[in-house]
């Protein structure tokens, strides 16, 4: 896979949101404000159905394209499902792992690892989800179950493939809450991943890695989070406005 080196990273995950000509539209305006800069990579994650069109809107523009999901096999009788040598062509990027497909549709860290796997192999980079829930976020247990997720989902990960991983710290109850964690706390847990993924991988490796945090993200508090030591973001509603994500991405430009 193509080496780049570590920008900041900015995701919009549009979720089950828009049809196909809106998301065309929204990419269109997209990609009439943000353009090429060096130390940040904008991505837009628009439904399966939308990723063509979204995808040749932004060819030849400053915003890559990620799909929201992918199944691990290759192909066959998976009714419904969409594969990694489906999506290469089509997405750079795929969110794996996010907690709405953990919660809803029942996802294991031992599927997320298998797509990740799959991921790799077709030269799609993943963006792997990680958060504990507000039950275990008050049970203290934030950090433990950030590495834990993190480990099951390095599992097939090998040190060369490192640069292509971004992790999203996403705790679940920040989630569409409008109650974005703390900077503090989300620079913590973010520390603890980086320290399992150092103790695993040694230290030059696993600064390869981004980690962006996810959660209520608008372009107001964008700032403070960008004075921590955090790789980027994965935002869900702000993303679907033009101009709020826009602004994200300026904030972003700004402090990088
Ligand atoms: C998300 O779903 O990944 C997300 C971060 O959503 P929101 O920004 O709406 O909280």
């Amino acid at each position: 896979m193509a080496k780049e080196g570590k920008k900041k990273l900015i995701v919009g995950n549009w979720k089950m949101n828009l049809t196909v000509p809106e998301a065309t539209i929204l990419a269109e305006r997209l990609k009439k404000e943000i353009v090429f800069v060096d130390g940040v990579e904008t991505v837009v994650a628009p439904s399966f159905v939308s990723l063509y069109s979204v995808s040749e809107t932004l060819a030849d523009s400053a915003i890559s394209v990620g799909a929201q999901d992918v199944f691990y096999e290759e192909n066959g009788s998976y009714t419904g499902e969409v594969s990694a040598a489906m999506l290469r062509g089509l997405a750079k990027y795929c969110i794996v792992g996010h907690s709405e497909r953990r919660i809803y549709f029942g996802e294991s860290d031992r599927d997320v690892s298998q797509k990740v796997k799959a991921l790799l192999t077709y030269d799609i980079k993943p963006i792997i989800c990680i958060g504990e829930t507000l039950r275990e976020h008050s049970d203290g247990l934030s950090k433990v179950v950030a590495v834990s997720e993190a480990e099951a989902a390095l599992r097939f990960v090998t040190k060369e493939d490192l640069e292509n991983i971004t992790f999203a710290y996403e705790p679940v109850w920040a989630i569409g809450s409008g109650k974005a964690c703390h900077p503090d706390d989300a620079e913590n847990v973010i520390q603890a991943v980086q320290k399992f993924i150092k103790a695993l991988f040694g230290d030059k490796a696993a600064d390869k890695i981004r980690i962006l945090y996810g959660g209520s993200v608008n372009a107001e508090n964008a700032k403070g989070f960008m004075k921590k030591n955090i790789d980027g973001f994965l935002v869900g509603g702000a993303s679907l406005d033009h101009e709020e994500f826009t602004e994200i991405v300026k904030t972003t430009l700004k402090s990088s």
